[in-house]
């Protein structure tokens, strides 16, 4: 069923991301059957009518924000447990994701929702995180956001407990899976093929996964790294570069989306300009795990080739937030700092990358990432009327460098209105946080993964 149509009134400012870049000041738009009609100034939709009419003139109104890497599931449920001191609890992380429950995860995951909502995130990856999608359907639905979702597989060995079957089988479940979710929620879920890595997966399966991404008209992606270390290892084994490895067995293509991609070279990054594949970068996961990103962070460079780059969040565990201002300011600021060059990622193009650009590395470029007639209606509306917008000349470098997810004060998706002045109506948030720090503590007995939770004593 259509929505309403809505009419969103006197805007103080449209960021459109449109082909010319236009910021309309007193702007308006307006929507019908979940599509943009008509934007412009003010002025010229005064005679158009809606169901709804929001008025803006207090609003910054942007396209919804697509977070490329965010692993929902468990982590909401044991978020901070791990110390700075601790490294990298990876393999701690995929034994508590392996002990969770149905109802557990559909809880983690609704709260996981609510905070990406919140934030302004209207579609979101997760890259085969969630083991039982038929429970957490529901939490996808109440939520009204883009879900792209797939089955994580392997075919060998690792110390990750990750799944691993045959390399048939697990062409088989993938395929299976794309058939059963591809298209469901009118359109908003999208599931792809999901192998979690090269080093956990044959070209076997890489290159047969592929086939079947292309086969149903979707895509891949996968966890993707280099540097010095992995391309030797990779030098050794298969006689070429972690990027050329994977082009070299036919992976790499316009349906495929590497996440991290921190270490490349620049015959690395050559390669996935040529064959169009797209990435997905976490900067604040690089920077909060010590990542290095003066030496092995790549993004002025991708971009300059051409390459859609989307921000990322990864996961409660890693970045820690997931809101997508607060990565698109991190990733406006490391490489300016790490390379001594403030012209380096512009506010501008941080914004990009969290709309239009982001959009277009997802596949999504034609539908949404931008305010256009004819696009789906995907909106954050950020409330100005609080100090950090103040004063307010250029709307970009207030978002990207002043604010932060808090100020997002009503997110559409699909035309429906999602977050309404502050408040999401799909869940009893007071009831759901009790219940994750529940499954938290539980979690933790359960798994036998009792972390200092402090290092400091608490008494
Ligand atoms: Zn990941």
């Amino acid at each position: 069923m259509a929505p309403p149509s809505l009419k969103i009134e006197h805007a103080r400012y449209l960021v459109t991301v449109d082909p010319q870049r236009r910021i309309i000041q007193d702007g308006s738009v307006l929507v019908e059957g979940g599509r943009i009609n008509r934007i412009g100034k003010a002025a010229d939709l005064a005679g158009a009518r809606a169901d709804r009419v929001i008025d803006a003139r207090h609003l910054v109104v942007t396209p919804g924000f697509l977070n490329g890497h965010m692993h929902v599931s468990y982590a909401h449920a044991v978020r901070g447990i791990f110390p700075d001191d601790a490294g990298s609890p990876l393999t701690h992380v995929f034994k508590l994701q392996t002990a969770m429950t149905e109802e557990e995860e559909y809880y983690t995951s609704l709260l996981c929702l609510v905070e990406l909502v919140k934030n302004g995130t209207v579609c979101f990856v997760d890259p085969g995180s969630t083991k039982f999608p038929d429970a957490c359907l529901q939490a996808y639905t109440d939520a009204g956001l883009r879900v792209i979702m797939g089955e994580c597989v392997t075919d060998l060995e690792s110390p990750l407990s990750l799944p691993r079957y045959p390399a048939p089988e697990a062409v088989e479940r993938t395929a299976a899976f794309i058939r059963k979710w591809h298209g469901r929620l009118e359109g908003r879920l999208r599931a792809w093929a999901m192998p979690f890595s090269p080093d956990t997966c044959s070209a076997e399966l890489l290159r047969a996964l592929r086939r079947v991404a292309d086969e149903q008209g979707t895509c891949l992606t996968l966890h993707h790294g280099s540097g010095p270390q992995a391309r030797k290892e990779y030098q050794a084994r298969y006689g070429l570069s972690p990027t050329l490895y994977l082009e070299s067995i036919g992976v790499l293509g316009p349906n495929v989306v590497l996440a991290h991609s921190l270490g490349l070279d620049d015959a690395e990054m050559d390669c996935i300009a040529r064959t169009g594949a797209t990435v997905a970068m976490c900067p604040v996961t690089a920077a909060k795990g010590a990542r290095g990103v003066p030496e092995h962070g790549r993004m002025p460079e991708l971009l300059a080739r051409g390459v859609k780059v989307a921000l990322g969040c990864d996961s409660p565990n890693n970045s820690n937030h997931l809101d997508l201002v607060r990565a698109m300011n991190m990733a406006a600021i490391q490489y300016k700092d790490a390379r001594q060059d403030m012209r380096l990622i512009p506010a501008e193009t941080a914004l990009e990358m969290a709309t239009l650009t982001g959009a277009q590395a997802l596949g999504m470029g034609d539908e949404i990432g931008s305010l256009e007639a004819g696009k789906k209606a995907d909106f954050v509306l950020f409330d100005t009327q609080r100090p950090e917008w103040q004063a307010l000349f250029n709307p970009i470098n207030n978002l990207v460098y002043n604010a932060d997810g808090r100020s997002v004060h009503t997110v559409i998706v699909d035309g429906r209105v999602v977050v309404d002045a502050y408040r999401q109506s799909f869940v009893d948030e007071g009831r759901l946080f009790a219940k994750v720090q529940e499954i938290g503590e539980q979690l933790q007995a359960r798994t036998g993964i009792g972390f200092p939770r402090s290092r400091w004593p608490i008494v």
